[in-house]
């Protein structure tokens, strides 16, 4: 079925969108993106990541050309001419269409593109009761990760190499510590201990740990925020990631070593269920 997406301050059919071939996004990767949840046909941290897109237009010289307000409306107008229940909407600016230069244009008017995508009992999945395997890979993407720009290339890469390898995702590994997972913050958990790398432009800093590591905290969970090992990794008691669209997500096997029982530990099921209990309370 065809989508009514947003383009540019227009709701149009999905077939009817345009943007410039000149478009820096797609010339230079030159432009970032947030994914928002959607749970119950509401708005999951929505003020989170309005907040860190104006982080990553920041460090890039870009102007928002909407106000927040007008983002909100933007993406509660597209969820329900949608008919979305569960899935999530998806949020791009550019710098814009300008003649190829690597310089940055004068005046270029950014272009701003929104699209919804369905899932249904998006919170249910299946693989949260399994948990994921995931294999670890060197961390081969630039070095300003903390800014959510276009350029997915090499987590696309990553997430070939685990499949290729029948696992679910890569955990990315620099100077031995491992920095993320493609699309995902990466969690290990020790006793009554959650640890997650700290913040710094080698990893994004993730909507959903932000909440997870609060929600922990206010659970009396300890919170260590360093780098780990593979090897810590697969010594640890349980595993997890977090993300936008997979919440909190247990982890039950790294590079064929299985966590524990094999099966998600305790911490991620009860973070899980609290992300999601605490979220779709505060969803607008
Ligand atoms: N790290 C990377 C590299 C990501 O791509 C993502 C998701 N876009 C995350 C972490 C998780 O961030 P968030 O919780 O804001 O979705």
């Amino acid at each position: 079925m065809s989508r009514i997406v947003y383009v540019n301050g227009e709701y149009v059919p999905e077939e009817e969108a345009k943007v410039s071939v000149f478009d820096r996004g797609f010339l230079f990767a030159d432009g970032v993106y947030e994914v928002t949840s959607v749970l119950g046909g509401k708005l999951i941290d929505f003020a989170g990541h309005a907040a860190r897109l104006h982080r990553s237009l920041g460090e890039l010289d870009m102007q928002s050309p909407v106000t927040d307000d007008d983002l909100l409306t933007v993406h509660r107008t597209l969820v329900e001419k949608n008919g979305i229940e569960d899935g999530l909407v998806y949020l791009q600016i550019t710098r814009g269409a300008a003649d190829r230069d690597f310089a940055y244009p004068e005046g270029a008017a950014p272009t701003i593109v929104l699209f919804t995508q369905s899932k249904p009992g998006l919170a249910d999945s299946p693989a949260a009761a399994k948990g994921i395997k995931v294999i670890s890979i060197p961390d081969r993407r630039w070095g300003r990760r903390d800014i959510k720009t276009v350029q997915l290339l090499y987590p696309s890469m990553g997430k070939m190499m685990a499949k290729a390898a029948g696992a679910d995702d890569a955990w990315m590994v620099e100077d031995g510590q491992v920095t993320e997972g493609t699309s995902n913050n990466a969690y290990i958990v020790k006793g009554n201990t959650i640890v997650t790398r700290h913040l710094g432009e080698e990893i994004l800093h993730g909507i959903t740990r932000a909440a997870v590591l609060r929600m922990a905290r206010e659970a009396q969970m300890k919170v260590e925020e360093r780098a780990f090992t593979v090897e810590e990794a697969q010594g640890a008691d349980e595993a997890f990631i977090t993300s936008a669209s997979s919440f909190v997500m247990p982890v039950v096997e790294i590079d064929g070593a299985p966590l524990g029982d094999g099966t998600p530990g305790p911490v991620a099921r009860r973070m899980r269920e609290i992300y999601l209990d605490e979220s779709r309370a505060a969803a607008v």
